[in-house]
C-alpha cells in the first residue's frame, strides 16, 4: 500500500512537471510568436523593424519580405532608428548600441562626458542613425558627433542640431565608433577697442575658446544707434562713442569692444597696386610664394606632408565665418577637410576608372596636387555641382574673404586653375591675401601668375 501510494505520488509530480514543461514551451512559443508577428506587420507596413531586445532572431519569413521588397530598412530600438542596408539583415540583429555614458580622457578631451556608439555587424553597414539623446545631452541646442578611427578621435559632424530629444546623423566609412558630446563655450577673444569711420563696415575678428565648444551662435548688440546691425554686416552710421556686445545666449558669454567712430572719411589710397612679380621659393620640397602655401597642378607636395588635419588657422577662421554665416540665416559645415596623399590616390584612380583620366583631371586632383592635403582647404556643405548658386555659394562668394578664405577655383577660370568652377572649395590664405585677391577679381594662379598644368 505504501509502496504504491509513493510511486503514484511520483508518476503525478513527473505528469504534473511535464504539463508545466510543455504549457511554459507554449507560452515561450507565443510569445514569441506575438513578437515576431508583430516585426512583420511593422517591416511590412511601416518600413521598420521594431524591438525592444538588444539580441534578436527574426522570423526568416520577415528576412525574405525585407530582401524582396525593401532597399533600406529602419531599426527601431529603445529611442534609437537605424537606417541599414535591407540586403544586410540576417537572421539575427545584434543591437548593443553601448549607449551609456562614457567619459573621455584623452586627447584635447579632460574627462568629457559623452555618448559611445560602439559599431556590430548591424551598426557597420548603417546608413543612418538617429537616437534619442540622454537629458545632459538633449538639454543642448546642438550637440558634436565624433568619429573615431584606431582611438583617434576626430570631429566628424560638428554642432547638430537636436531636434525634439533628437538627433540624427549619416555614418562614415571612415569611422569603426561614434563619440556625441557637448563641449562648453568659455569665452569669445577680441579686441577690445575698435577705431573705424563713418561709411565703414566693421571687421569683428574674434576667436571661440575652446574653439572647438559646441554652440557658437552668437548676436550682436550695440549700446546706441551709431551703427547699423544687419545680421553678420555692422555699419558705422554716425560719429562718436559705442559699445558693440558680441553674445552667446546658451552659455551666457559676452564680451564688449569699445568703438570710437571718426566724422571724417578716410581717405581711399587709390594708388593702383603695381604689377609685381612674384617669386616662387621651394623650402624642403613645398611651394611658397611669400608666405602662401602653392599646390596645383603644377606645384605638388610631397607625398609624406601631412599636417594630421586642418590647420588651426583654418579652423579658427572657419568658426568664425560659420558664426557669422548663422547671423544671415546660412548654415555652413565642414564636409570634407584634410586629405592625406593615400586617401587622394584612392579617390583618383577611383574617379580615373569612372570617368577616363582626362575627364576626372578637371575635377579631380592627382595625388600630391591637391590642396586638401596642405590642410588648408575644405570643401564646405555640399561639394557637387547642385551647390552653385545657392544661398550657401553666394553668401561664400560674397563674404569668405572677410575671414581669410578665397574661392579656389572660381567661375570662368577653369584655364588657370585647371579645375571647373568650384563653390564649395575653400583655401585658407589669411584675410590679407583673400582681400586682395578676391578684389582682384583673378584667380589664385592669375594673381601670382603662375600656371596649373601637369607636366
Ligand atoms: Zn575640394
Amino acid at each position: 500500500m505504501k509502496k504504491r501510494r509513493k510511486r503514484l505520488r511520483v508518476d503525478r509530480i513527473l505528469y504534473c512537471l511535464g504539463i508545466l514543461v510543455v504549457f511554459v514551451y507554449l507560452v515561450i512559443l507565443g510569445i514569441s510568436w506575438i513578437i515576431n508577428h508583430n516585426i512583420f506587420k511593422s517591416v511590412k507596413e511601416d518600413n521598420l523593424l521594431k524591438t525592444n531586445k538588444t539580441n534578436l532572431k527574426v522570423w526568416t519569413k520577415t528576412i525574405n519580405y525585407i530582401n524582396e521588397n525593401v532597399d533600406e530598412i529602419t531599426i527601431k530600438h529603445d529611442g534609437y532608428y537605424i537606417k541599414v542596408n535591407g540586403n544586410y539583415i540576417k537572421n539575427h540583429i545584434n543591437l548593443d548600441l553601448n549607449k551609456y555614458t562614457t567619459k573621455i580622457n584623452k586627447g584635447s578631451f579632460k574627462n568629457q562626458k559623452g555618448l559611445y556608439i560602439k559599431k556590430n555587424e548591424i551598426l557597420d553597414e548603417a546608413l543612418n542613425i538617429k537616437l534619442k539623446l540622454p537629458y545632459y545631452l538633449r538639454k543642448n541646442n546642438e550637440v558634436d558627433v565624433y568619429g573615431i578611427k584606431k582611438g583617434e578621435y576626430t570631429l566628424y559632424k560638428g554642432r547638430v542640431k537636436v531636434k525634439d530629444k533628437y538627433i540624427s546623423f549619416d555614418t562614415s566609412d571612415d569611422y569603426d565608433d561614434y563619440f556625441i558630446t557637448y563641449i562648453p563655450l568659455d569665452s569669445i577673444n577680441t579686441k577690445t577697442t575698435l577705431t573705424c569711420y563713418v561709411g565703414d563696415e566693421l571687421d569683428i575678428s574674434f576667436k571661440f575658446v575652446p574653439s572647438n565648444a559646441t554652440n557658437k551662435s552668437i548676436t550682436y548688440k550695440a549700446s546706441n544707434d551709431l551703427l547699423e546691425i544687419k545680421g553678420s554686416k555692422i555699419t558705422a552710421k554716425k560719429k562718436g562713442n559705442t559699445i558693440l556686445t558680441i553674445k552667446n545666449i546658451k552659455n551666457n558669454i559676452s564680451t564688449d569692444i569699445k568703438i570710437t567712430i571718426k566724422g571724417k572719411k578716410k581717405v581711399k589710397e587709390v594708388k593702383k597696386e603695381e604689377e609685381k612679380k612674384y617669386e616662387i621659393v621651394n623650402k624642403d620640397g613645398i611651394y611658397y610664394i611669400e608666405d602662401i602655401m602653392i599646390v596645383n597642378k603644377t606645384y605638388p607636395l610631397p607625398s609624406d606632408y601631412n599636417p594630421g588635419g586642418l590647420s588651426d588657422d583654418f579652423m579658427d577662421a572657419f568658426y568664425e565665418m560659420q558664426a557669422h554665416a548663422e547671423l544671415d540665416g546660412i548654415e555652413l559645415w565642414i564636409q570634407s577637410g584634410y586629405r592625406s596623399y593615400y586617401t587622394q590616390d584612392i579617390i583618383y584612380n577611383n574617379y580615373v576608372s569612372m570617368d577616363g583620366q582626362n575627364e576626372a583631371d578637371t575635377y579631380s586632383s592627382r595625388p600630391g596636387h591637391s590642396e586638401h592635403q596642405s590642410g588648408l582647404a575644405a570643401d564646405i556643405n555640399n561639394p557637387d555641382e547642385s551647390f552653385n548658386g545657392t544661398a550657401a555659394a553666394e553668401w561664400l562668394k560674397n563674404n569668405c574673404y572677410k575671414y581669410g578664405f578665397i574661392v579656389r577655383f572660381p567661375e570662368g577660370k577653369e584655364d588657370s586653375t585647371g579645375y571647373i568652377y568650384e563653390s564649395w572649395h575653400l583655401r585658407y590664405v589669411g584675410k590679407e591675401w583673400a582681400k586682395k585677391i578676391t578684389e582682384s577679381g583673378k584667380s589664385l594662379e592669375e594673381y601670382f601668375g603662375i600656371t596649373s598644368r601637369y607636366e
